[in-house]
C-alpha cells in the first residue's frame, strides 16, 4: 500500500487524538491501512422490525420502531440508571441504562420517532433492553440497516467511551470515501484471472458494506487467500533460500546405523517411523541443510527415531545434539539414549543449568575434541563456551519454546557448514497451524503407534466418586502397576497451587497409608526432584504426586493408571500430553480425569473430547477450534498468526491451496524476478519491513 495508508489514524474524520489512542491501545490501530484491515468479525441481518408485543423468552437480538414517551433517572449514587420508557403501536417497554446516563439522557429526546436494536431480557415480569443500540429513525434508516450490517471488534473500554462497533463502522465509511481512489491492487493478473477473484477495491469496500451475499462470499474468500498466500510465499521462499544458501553436511555412511539394527534394535520399528527416518536420509545425504520438522503422537516413538538419525551424522565422523525444553526432560532423553549409546560404545554427555562445575568442563572438553559423540541438554547447550568438533545434526525437542532465534544460535556453532536440524514437536499440532508457524520447515509425520499398544481408556469422575478413584487405584498398586496423580500448576509461583497439590499428596498419603508414595514439583531443587523421579522409574514408589512437571518425555512403562486433579483447568494438548504417559507397557492403561461439579461449555467439550479419542492430531485439531491458534502454547509471539480474516481452524483449504499456489510460483520463479511477479516482490517487501517488528519479540 502507498503513503496515504500510513496515515495516522487521528486525522481521519471524526477521530481526533484522544479516540487515536485508544484505538492504539486497545485495537492496535495506528494508521488507516490498520484501520482498512481491521474487518467485520461477522455481520447482522438488520432489514426486519420486530412489534414490542412479539418479545417473549425466546427473544435474541432484535430490531424495534416506536418512540420515547418519557424518560428518568432512579436511584442514587451507584445504583443510579435512566430508564426510558419506549412504545409502538402494539405495547411499551421499559430501556435501561446503568452507564452513561447523564450523556444519553442529553442526547434522547422524547415523542419523536427512534429506531432501537437490543436484546430483550425479563425483569419483575416484564421485558426490557438494557443498554440498547438507538438512533433517531431517518429516511435512511426507517427500513432497517440492511442484510449485512458489519459488526467490528471493540473492547468494553472503548464501548464505555462509544467507540463501539457502530461508531467503528462509521469511521470505516469516512475512511472508504476517502481511500477508494487510491486502492491499489495487490495480487498479479494472472492469479486474480486463475481464481476469478474480485479486484482488490472491491473487495475491501464488500467487507465493509457488503451489497450481498454473493460479493461478501468473494470478498472474504479473496481476503482470506491473500492473507493466507503472503505468509506462505514467504516462508517457501525462506526455505528455499536456506536450502540453497545453506551447504550441509552430506552424509553418505550409515554405518553404525546398520550395527543398531543388526544388533541392538529393541522391536521392530513401525511403517511410519522407517518412512521418517528414509526422509531424513534423504535430506542428510541431500548437500543441503537440512530443517525438518517431526511430528507424531504421544508415545509413537520420536526418541528412537531422533536416535537413529543421530547415528546418521556420527557414522559420517560428526556429533550429534539434543536440546530440550526442561531439566526433566533433558535427563529423561539423556537416560533413554544412554542405553542404546552405551551398547554401542558411543560417549554421551548431559548439560544443563544444574551440571556442576568441573564436569561441565570436562564435557566441554571432550565435546571439543570430538571424543563425546552425543550431547543431551537444555538451553544451557546455547551458551557461548560451548563448542563441537563438528556437530552434524542438531535435535530440538520442542514444546514450540525455543525461538527462530535461538535455533539459529545453534547452527552458528560450526563455522562452515550449517549442521542438519530436526525440530521435534511434543504433541501433535494441526496441519494448517504446522504449516504456518514451520512453514520454512519440511515436515514429517509418524503416523501410527508401536504395534499391539492397547489405546488407553478415558474416564470423567467428579469429586463424589473419589472412594470409587481409591478403590481402583489400590487395585491397580496391587496387581503391581503404578499411578500418576497430577495436580495443574498454572503458575510456577502460585501457592495456591502448591496447596491443592500438598492437600492431595496428604489425603493420599492417609488414604494409602502402607504405600510408598513419591512428590515432585517445581518448588523442589532439581537434585531432590531427580532422586524422587528416580525412585519412582525403579518402582520402589509406587505413587507419583506431581504438578506438570512430568508433562513432558517422562517413560514408565509399568505406569498404567494417570490420574488428572482440576482436569477442567488444563488445555487439551496438555491432557493429552499426560495422558500419554501411560500406556507405554504391554498392559492396559488408564486415565481418569477429576473434575470439579460445575464445567464451564469449553471444560465440558475438553473432557468430552479426551474420553471420546486418543487421536492426538484430532485432539489438537478440536483445541484449534475451541481456542483459536493465538491461545495455543507459543503461537502468540509468532507474528504469523496475526490473522485478519484467515481462521486456521476453518480454512485448511484455502490454505493448502494457497501454500500449493507459492510453491509452484518460487518453482518457476525463485527470485520472483519475472515481470508478472512484480507485485508479488513489492508486497512481500512492505511486509518484511513491519515483519522487523515482531521478529524482536520472539
Ligand atoms: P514419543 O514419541 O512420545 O517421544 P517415545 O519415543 O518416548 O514416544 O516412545 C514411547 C515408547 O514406545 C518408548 O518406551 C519406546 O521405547 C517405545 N517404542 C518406540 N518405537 C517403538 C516400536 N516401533 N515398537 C515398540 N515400541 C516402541
Ligand atoms: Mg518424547
Amino acid at each position: 500500500m502507498n503513503g496515504f495508508f500510513e496515515t495516522k489514524i487521528e486525522f481521519l474524520k471524526g477521530v481526533g487524538s484522544k479516540r487515536a489512542k485508544l484505538l492504539n491501545e486497545e485495537l492496535g490501530i495506528f494508521t488507516f491501512k490498520d484501520l482498512i484491515l481491521h474487518f467485520p468479525f461477522r455481520y447482522e441481518d438488520r432489514t426486519h422490525f420486530h412489534k414490542v408485543s412479539e418479545i417473549n423468552d425466546t427473544s435474541s437480538y432484535l430490531q424495534l420502531k416506536g418512540i420515547i414517551s418519557y424518560k428518568e433517572e432512579i436511584g442514587i449514587q451507584k445504583k443510579k440508571r435512566l430508564v426510558a420508557y419506549f412504545k409502538d403501536e402494539t405495547g411499551q417497554m421499559e430501556l435501561v441504562w446503568f452507564k452513561g446516563i447523564k450523556w444519553i439522557s442529553e442526547k434522547i429526546k422524547t415523542g419523536v420517532p427512534y429506531l432501537i436494536y437490543g436484546k430483550p431480557t425479563l425483569f419483575n415480569g416484564s421485558y426490557n433492553i438494557s443498554h440498547p443500540e438507538i438512533d433517531l429513525l431517518t429516511p435512511q434508516n426507517e427500513n432497517g440497516y440492511g442484510s449485512f450490517v458489519p459488526i467490528y471488534r471493540s473492547t468494553e473500554k472503548l464501548k464505555k467511551t462509544y467507540l463501539d462497533s457502530k461508531a467503528i463502522g462509521k469511521f470505516q465509511q469516512n475512511l472508504y470515501a476517502l481511500a477508494q481512489n487510491k486502492i491499489e491492487e495487490s495480487l498479479p493478473s494472472y492469479l486474480i484471472e486463475r481464481y476469478k477473484f474480485l479486484d482488490r477495491k472491491s473487495c475491501l469496500k464488500n467487507i465493509h458494506f457488503p451489497k450481498n451475499e454473493e460479493l461478501l462470499k468473494k470478498a472474504t474468500l479473496r481476503l482470506k487467500f491473500e492473507e493466507l498466500f503472503y505468509i506462505q510465499l514467504r516462508l517457501v521462499r525462506e526455505k528455499k533460500v536456506i536450502r540453497k544458501k545453506h551447504k550441509g553436511i552430506v552424509m553418505h555412511d550409515s554405518s553404525l546405523v546398520s550395527e543398531f539394527y543388526k544388533n541392538f534394535l529393541p522391536f521392530d520399528l513401525t511403517d511410519s517411523q522407517k518412512l521418517v527416518i528414509k526422509e531424513i536420509y534423504g535430506d542428510m545425504r541431500s548437500g543441503s541443510q537440512m530443517n525438518r520438522l517431526l511430528q507424531g503422537d504421544v508415545g509413537s516413538g520420536k526418541t528412537i527415531t531422533a536416535f537413529i538419525c543421530m547415528l546418521i551424522a556420527l557414522s559420517c565422523d560428526t556429533q550429534a545434539a539434543i536440546m530440550a525444553p526442561t531439566e526433566i526432560l533433558a535427563s529423561q532423553h539423556y537416560v533413554g539414549l544412554k542405553e542404546y549409546a552405551d551398547k554401542m560404545n558411543l560417549q554421551i554427555g548431559l548439560v544443563t543449568g544444574s551440571t556442576k562445575k568441573s564436569e561441565r568442563r570436562k564435557i566441554l572438553e571432550a565435546l571439543k575434541i570430538g571424543t563425546l559423540n552425543i550431547i543431551v541438554g537444555t538451553h544451557a547447550l546455547l551458551e557461548p563456551d560451548i563448542g563441537f568438533k563438528k556437530l552434524g545434526l542438531a535435535v530440538i525437542d520442542e514444546q514450540h519454546r525455543f525461538g527462530v532465534a535461538q535455533r539459529a544460535r545453534l547452527w552458528q556453532k560450526n563455522d562452515d557448514v550449517y549442521p542438519h536440524v530436526l525440530v521435534m514437536t511434543a504433541t501433535p499440532i494441526p496441519r494448517t497451524l504446522a504449516m504456518t508457524l514451520y512453514g520454512d520447515l519440511e515436515i514429517s509425520t509418524i503416523t501410527e503407534l508401536p504395534k499391539g499398544r492397547k489405546s488407553i481408556q478415558t474416564n470423567h469422575l467428579r469429586d463424589s466418586g473419589r472412594l470409587k478413584l481409591f478403590g481402583f487405584m489400590r487395585h491397580q498398586i496391587e496387581t503391581g502397576r503404578q499411578v500418576y496423580i497430577v495436580y495443574p500448576l498454572i503458575e510456577e509461583s502460585a501457592n495456591y497451587d502448591y496447596k491443592d497439590l500438598m492437600d492431595g499428596y496428604e489425603s493420599i498419603s492417609r488414604a494409602f497409608s502402607k504405600t510408598p508414595i513419591s512428590i515432585v514439583h517445581g518448588k523442589m531443587k532439581p537434585k531432590d526432584k531427580d532422586f524422587e523421579m528416580a525412585r519412582f522409574i525403579r518402582n520402589e514408589t509406587k505413587i507419583l504426586v506431581a504438578t506438570t512437571v512430568i508433562e513432558v518425555g517422562v517413560n514408565v512403562p509399568n505406569a498404567t493408571v494417570m490420574v488428572i486433579e482440576n482436569a477442567e483447568r488444563f488445555g487439551l494438548s496438555q491432557l493429552h500430553q499426560l495422558r500419554g504417559r501411560v500406556g507405554r507397557g504391554a498392559d492396559q492403561s488408564y486415565c481418569i480425569l477429576m473434575t470439579g461439579n460445575k464445567l464451564s461449555t469449553e471444560a465440558r467439550e475438553r473432557i468430552k473430547t479426551m474420553v471420546e479419542t486418543n487421536d492426538g492430531f484430532r485432539i489438537a485439531e478440536t483445541d484449534l477450534k475451541i481456542r483459536g491458534p493465538g491461545d495455543l502454547s507459543g503461537t502468540q509471539q509468532s507474528g504469523v498468526l496475526d490473522l485478519h480474516i484467515a481462521d486456521l481452524a476453518l480454512d485448511g483449504k484455502i490454505l493448502k491451496e494457497a501454500r500449493d499456489c507459492a510453491e509452484k510460483i518460487l518453482d518457476k520463479d525463485p527470485s520472483l524476478g519475472l515481470v508478472e511477479n512484480k507485485i508479488l516482490n513489492e508486497v512481500l517487501t512492505s511486509m518484511n519491513k513491519s515483519k522487523t517488528d515482531w521478529s524482536l519479540i520472539s
